[in-house]
């Protein structure tokens, strides 16, 4: 398997070789279709003038000025009717020559080769240095013919710019290589941690390092694993704190009941402590019920199906008010007083679920409040929702653990010790109140109560 570093690296620089020879055959095509025309006229212009000194002047020897004119950065060739033929200048590193070209020429006509020379597609017809790539113009001088065929010495006029320019090219191609060899490490190497990461996480580790602290996609991406460890963290120390926890709410009522029937099997017991032992399995049994109905309820919302909810029209009202009484005696026994303002109103709801909701929060205020303490509980009716809340004086929350108690099994740390519970029932109660499109929000200050608040649009 490539590494994504070497993928980047070959591209880029496949990338740069590809580059580099559109541009070639950009340019052939630029110099055959735009230049090539222009070329041949402005050299044909150029062997003319040569021709024309020649006829006019009569040099004595038309080789010295020949050899002259090459100096100045041509590449030059003559020839004449008796098949005498002259190289002047550098040499041609092709000397392929038709014939019928001399012969045009001696004949008075003018060769058009550079105009002529065909497209081919990596080789731009400016740089090849061939006989055929040259312009030919006649002349007359003793009384005999000749051709004079000429060309532009490149490799003369662009000598020092040639240089220049491939070593412009290499140190570019070069650093262009280092700087991609260094980027993309840099680039890479975040997806690298975030592999090595994601491998830690498998295997259980959820105190991962991320040494990443950049702004881009990649850098948001960080950001965002980085949430989600810190968040699958928590959730599996409380998935494993939930399972401890259900096992031991699970093992105490068993081993309760386990004691007492025993005890009950002996038969040596008065009838007062018999009365008593019925009771506590009794209780035992409807403690089990209760927190397998609780994990029911969990599994239920877990689906959050549309379909899911049965609603109906019921009285809230009456609903809340069947809670409050069936808990008196508990309220009683706690010294716990209850001050409820809940005028008759009918909503249209799944009255099974918002049972959960009402019986968790009337429960939650009267375990987490304070010997003798007071519940407020109102109801109210706003045009397009109602409103419920619950008020307690009990310990209350503070800010940190009020973010997070509708989280699921999670239990804030004053409540662990001190009162039975799975961390369940909030978040339960949250999915009921998501479920009808409603909110609830948490009011509280530590050592003072809490206020719980439950708004449900009327459906
Ligand atoms: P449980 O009561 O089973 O622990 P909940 O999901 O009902 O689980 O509540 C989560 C936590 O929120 C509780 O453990 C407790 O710490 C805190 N809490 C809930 N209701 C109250 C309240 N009325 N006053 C103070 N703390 C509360």
């Amino acid at each position: 398997m490539k590494s994504l570093y070497s993928r980047f690296v070959l591209t880029t620089i496949g990338i740069m070789l590809l580059s580099f020879i559109l541009g070639l055959m950009a340019a052939n095509s630029y110099y055959h279709n735009a230049i090539k025309h222009n070329n041949d006229r402005k050299n044909t212009e150029i062997a003319k003038e040569f021709a024309d000194y020649i006829e006019s002047e009569k040099p004595d020897s038309v080789q010295r000025y020949l050899k002259n004119a090459a100096a100045s950065g041509y590449q030059i060739y003559m020839i004449n009717d008796s098949g005498e033929e002259k190289f002047f200048g550098a040499d041609f590193r092709n000397n392929n020559l038709s014939n019928d070209a001399r012969q045009k020429v001696l004949s008075g006509k003018v060769y058009h080769g550079m105009r002529d020379f065909p497209k081919q597609l990596f080789v731009t017809g400016f740089f090849a240095n061939e006989l055929t790539n040259t312009v030919g113009v006649p002349f007359h001088y003793n009384g005999g013919n000749y051709a004079l065929f000429i060309r532009p010495d490149i490799q003369l006029l662009f000598n020092e710019v040639h240089s220049l320019l491939g070593w412009i090219t290499g140190i570019m191609a070069v650093l262009t290589i280092m700087f991609v060899l260094i980027s993309s490490k840099y680039m890479v190497n975040p997806i690298t941690q975030l592999t090595v990461a994601t491998k830690e996480i498998h295997g259980g580790n959820f105190d991962v390092e991320l040494d990443i602290n950049r702004e881009d996609e990649i850098g948001q991406l960080a950001k965002s694993f980085k949430e989600m460890l810190t968040k699958l963290g928590q959730l599996d120390e409380l998935r494993s704190e939930f399972v401890s926890n259900v096992s031991h709410d699970i093992q105490t009522p068993l081993l309760n009941i386990q004691g007492y029937t025993k005890l009950l099997e002996k038969g040596d017991i008065t009838e007062e402590e018999k009365r008593h032992y019925f009771r506590v399995i009794d209780e035992e049994t409807n403690r089990l019920s209760s927190l397998t109905q609780q994990l029911l309820v969990l599994t239920t919302v877990d689906k959050e199906e549309k379909g899911f909810l049965r609603p109906a029209y019921f009285e809230v009202s009456q609903q809340i008010k069947d809670i409050i009484w069936k808990y008196l005696w508990l309220l009683d026994e706690k010294g716990i007083s209850v001050n409820y303002s809940i005028p008759d109103l009918i909503f249209h709801g799944d009255p099974t679920l918002l049972y959960n909701v009402w019986e968790n929060l009337l429960t939650n205020s009267m375990k987490y409040n304070k010997e003798n303490g007071e519940i407020e509980i109102l109801l109210t009716d706003e045009q397009e929702h109602i409103r419920v809340v619950f008020k307690d004086s009990g310990i209350g929350l503070s800010p940190e653990e009020q973010k997070r108690i509708f989280d699921r099994f999670y239990r804030a740390d004053n409540s662990r010790t001190k009162v039975e519970g799975t961390g369940l029932g909030l978040s339960i109660v949250k999915s009921i109140v998501e479920m009808h499109e409603g909110r609830i929000h948490v009011d509280s200050k530590q050592g003072e109560g809490s206020a719980f608040t439950v708004i449900l649009p009327k459906m």
